[in-house]
């Protein structure tokens, strides 16, 4: 599979159609069709689909506005599925979505438990990335509000995760997959055996 970030919102994945080759994953996971297969190649376009939630009366009530913000706030986007076939396929398991201290109300996208390992892949939108976050040009003390709590959030989330026990390794949704699988499987392998 060969993926390219093309921004914030699109990306393409590319799956050769060898011969012998197995069926491009991504048209089996999700109901989306490809832009293209045939030519030894299937293509997806990945409109990152999803959460639900406008700010009533925002700008972000026009359609075509709704739909760029719901893009970006995809749950499950792009380079975390990619993220989560390359370590499926190391043999490494995970829970998807969890919580690490199951007293505390913050959810990792990947949590190895007996490793005591949190990964999140934080969007470049709402979590503040200094490459991509750019401040919206309506309504700009809303957004800014909102990725400036957020980001607080994620270091308070860090520290308390920390002062439990747990290593929490964070990447950029913009990082290339295979450099944070790396990071994520060598993390894991060398604590798996620290808490047992
Ligand atoms: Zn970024």
């Amino acid at each position: 599979m060969i993926s390219t970030h093309l921004d914030e919102n699109i990306t393409i994945l590319a799956w050769p159609l060898k011969a012998g080759s197995q069926p491009c994953p991504f048209s089996r996971t999700s109901r989306r069709r490809p832009v293209l297969s045939g030519e030894g190649v299937t293509l997806h376009v990945v409109l990152n689909d999803a959460d639900r939630t406008t700010p009533s009366g925002s700008w972000a009530s026009s359609a075509g506005r709704r739909r760029n913000m719901q893009a970006i706030r995809n749950r499950d986007t792009a380079p975390e599925w990619l993220i989560r076939r390359l370590l499926h396929a190391r043999g490494l398991r995970y829970r998807v979505c969890a919580r690490p201290l199951p007293e505390l109300r913050r959810t990792a996208d990947l949590v190895f438990r007996p490793a005591k390992v949190a990964v999140f892949i934080d969007g470049c939108y709402w979590h503040g990335c200094p490459e991509h976050y750019k401040t919206p040009r309506i309504n700009t003390q809303y957004w800014s509000n909102k990725v400036a709590r957020n980001i607080a959030r994620d270091r308070d989330t860090d520290q308390r995760l920390a002062e439990a026990g747990w290593l929490v390794l964070r990447f950029w949704e913009h990082e290339k997959p295979e450099k944070c699988v790396h990071e994520i499987a060598n993390a894991v392998s060398s604590r798996r055996n620290r808490f047992k």
